[in-house]
């Protein structure tokens, strides 16, 4: 059997991704609670584990990309070499990487990736390796499925044999001088416009190889592509609940605070912040789910500057831990247990209030009343109870 040949990764994630109009390059944005390149960096590392991995950045990135390694293991992050920095177009960030790669000795192989395309995996790897070594220059391709036709001022005009043409995706493969010696040739020609690597190699005369590429290895480009990417990256995920448990004391007021709604009272409920038992339960249950401490973990009562303050606050700072995480909230249900006020008349408002700040339909919001039947410190009308459940859906590693 031959030694595996000295592979290594160039990222290219120099762009600005305008079109995801998120005021951040998508390669950094979020997805499945971690950045993108973090996603693609893990995918590709993981695939070949004795590759060593190079990005391209823009030179403003350099906190971005610092950010996104956060998102990988030591094991990985050991992997990556120092970051190159891109120039204005694809082909002269690319060329860069090269070189800065050159520079420290190179590799038999590189494969080529767009840092956006976050879903590429071991077997498309290995398959591009595996051209690399045949071929010397080989790009992944993929079968059009839908009909294709030109344009014309006149309308839609001929139908293109799609047989004879293909989707052409990353990661390219190539050998290492034989992608370097193409792209300076490029250069040296004053050509700046290639929108791939393998048309590079094909300017500079390399035979450029079709290997088999995968019709799931998408590039995430469109806001579209970013909510379809999020939705399989939960449907690979799991389903995780967790429940909370609060109980506030009556004492001197004219209302209480319950479930994020102002109800008029002969007591109020005494507490460090508005002592709103039912959103306190319901922020144990959401950290809960997320195995993330509680309530007095992230609002600490010895802290004056939640004084009296609005449990909406702590909802929403739940909230937001879950967004981090790339969840999304499935359900809640909060019981409040009291001898008085009437919670019944008020339970729409209080549900409104928990789907807002959720984010999520009010038909995934349930909130119940009951009393104790007059037993114990509730029946005695010293103070309220209640209690949540909360049901997440995580992202998984898809
Ligand atoms: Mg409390």
């Amino acid at each position: 059997m031959e030694p595996a040949p000295n592979v290594a990764f160039l990222v290219v994630a120099a762009g600005r991704g305008a079109r995801l109009g998120a005021g951040v390059p998508k390669q950094y944005l979020p997805l499945g609670g971690r950045p993108m390149l973090a996603r693609t960096l893990s995918r590709l590392l993981r695939a070949a584990p004795a590759a060593r991995a190079r990005v391209v950045i823009h030179p403003d990135d350099a906190p971005s990309y610092a950010a996104a390694l956060g998102g990988l293991p030591d094991a990985l992050r050991t992997r990556l070499d120092a970051p190159a920095h891109g120039g204005a177009t694809r082909q002269s960030s690319v060329r860069a990487g090269l070189e800065a790669m050159a520079r420290d000795g190179g590799a038999e192989i590189v494969l080529i990736h767009d840092a956006a395309r976050c879903f590429v995996d071991a077997p498309l790897v290995a398959r591009a390796v595996d051209a690399a070594r045949a071929h010397g220059a080989a790009v992944p391709a993929v079968r059009l499925q839908d009909a294709v036709a030109r344009l014309q001022e006149s309308g839609v005009g001929a139908f293109v044999d799609r047989e004879s043409m293909r989707i052409v995706q990353t990661p390219q493969a190539f050998a290492f001088g034989a992608i370097l010696d193409a792209h300076r040739a490029a250069a040296r020609a004053g050509r700046d416009d290639f929108a791939d690597d393998g048309a590079v190699a094909a300017y500079a005369g390399l035979r450029v190889a079709p290997f088999e590429g995968d019709a799931g290895n998408v590039k995430v480009t469109t806001p579209a592509d970013y909510e379809a990417a999020r939705a399989r990256l939960l449907a690979a995920g799991d389903v995780r609940t967790g429940q909370g448990y609060d109980v506030h004391a009556f004492g001197p007021g004219d209302h209480v605070w319950l479930g994020g709604v102002r109800i008029a009272h002969d007591r109020g409920l005494v507490g460090h912040s508005d002592a709103d038992v039912a959103l306190h339960a319901l922020c144990d249950a959401l950290y809960g789910a997320l195995g993330d401490g509680d309530i007095g973990a992230h609002f600490p009562p010895t802290d004056a500057r939640w004084r009296g303050a609005a449990s909406e606050v702590f909802l929403r700072h739940a909230a937001g831990r879950v967004a981090a995480r790339g969840a999304a909230v499935t359900h809640v249900d909060v019981t409040i247990v009291c001898e008085a006020p009437k919670i019944g008349p008020r339970r729409d408002d209080i549900r409104a209030m928990i789907a807002a700040t959720l984010g999520v339909a009010i038909d995934r919001v349930g909130v119940k009343a009951t009393t104790s039947e007059g037993l114990g410190f509730v029946g005695r009308r010293e103070g309220v109870w209640a209690s949540a459940i909360a049901t997440l859906r995580m992202p998984g590693e898809e």
